[in-house]
């Protein structure tokens, strides 16, 4: 099965999948990921999308799409893949188009998770990750046992960099003006389904696995 989950910054496309990977254990490929796992490395790559995602913009074109056709070529994606924060403008969406054409593959669904903008800003204000397993908490929305620390293995949560008030409003700008051409060119497509993302965490995860296993 080969997905994309698609929604604005905070929408809860990390936080599902979390789940979707645990359920159908699919490989989850996110670009923004990527990108801090490069800039954690110190890597020429991580130097190069610093400078972006400090301000709240988008990381060029050709250097996203170069670190996905990677990632995608790996013997782990060949029975499917989820992508997350990719595509984020069309000339990604074209791109991915011809990589899967040339893999003799094609999308199965894009999930737009869809919530009201008006709750993003405190969705992402009060983020919470842990930066040795990558799980995604909420300080009142999806609490850890013990404040501050992660469930899985105890280490310190962190806020994100670009998870700051002032970075925030700039990321939201950036993306709505992006998000709504793409989610038409794949409706076009017949791939598109919009699940509301604004219920309990649980809940919009079964209707993903309804939308999925119809
Ligand atoms: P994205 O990957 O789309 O940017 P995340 O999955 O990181 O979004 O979620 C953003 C924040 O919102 C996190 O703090 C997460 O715990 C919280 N969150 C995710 N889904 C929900 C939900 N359904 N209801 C309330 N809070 C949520
Ligand atoms: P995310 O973790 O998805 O919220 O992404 C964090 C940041 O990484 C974004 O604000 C962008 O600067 C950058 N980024 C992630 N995915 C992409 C993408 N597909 N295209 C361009 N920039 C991206
Ligand atoms: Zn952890």
């Amino acid at each position: 099965m080969n997905l994309i989950l698609m929604g604005l910054p905070g929408a809860g496309k990390g936080t599902q999948a979390e789940k979707i990977n645990e359920t159908y254990h699919i490989p989850h490929i996110s670009t923004g990921d990527m990108f801090r796992l490069a800039i954690k490395e110190g890597t020429e790559l991580g130097r190069k999308a610093k400078e972006y995602m400090d301000q709240g913009e988008l990381v060029p074109d050709d250097v996203t799409i170069g670190i996905v056709k990677e990632r995608l070529n790996k013997d782990d994606c060949k029975d499917g893949f989820l992508l997350d924060g990719f595509p984020r403008t069309i000339a990604q969406a074209k791109s991915l188009q011809s990589l899967l054409d040339e893999m003799n593959t094609s999308i199965d669904y894009c999930l737009h998770v869809d919530v009201p903008e008006e709750n993003l800003v405190e969705r992402l204000t009060g983020r919470r990750v842990c930066q040795t397993c990558g799980a995604t908490y909420h300080v009142i929305y999806n609490p850890p046992e013990q404040e501050g620390i992660c469930d899985n293995d105890g280490s310190k949560l962190i806020q994100r960099e670009d998870d700051q008030a002032d970075t925030v409003k700039n990321r939201l700008d950036v993306n709505m003006e992006q998000t709504k051409p793409l989610l038409d060119f794949y409706d076009n497509k017949g791939y598109l389904v919009t699940i509301n993302g604004d219920q309990e965490i649980d809940h919009v995860f079964q209707d993903i696995q309804s939308a999925i296993e119809e």
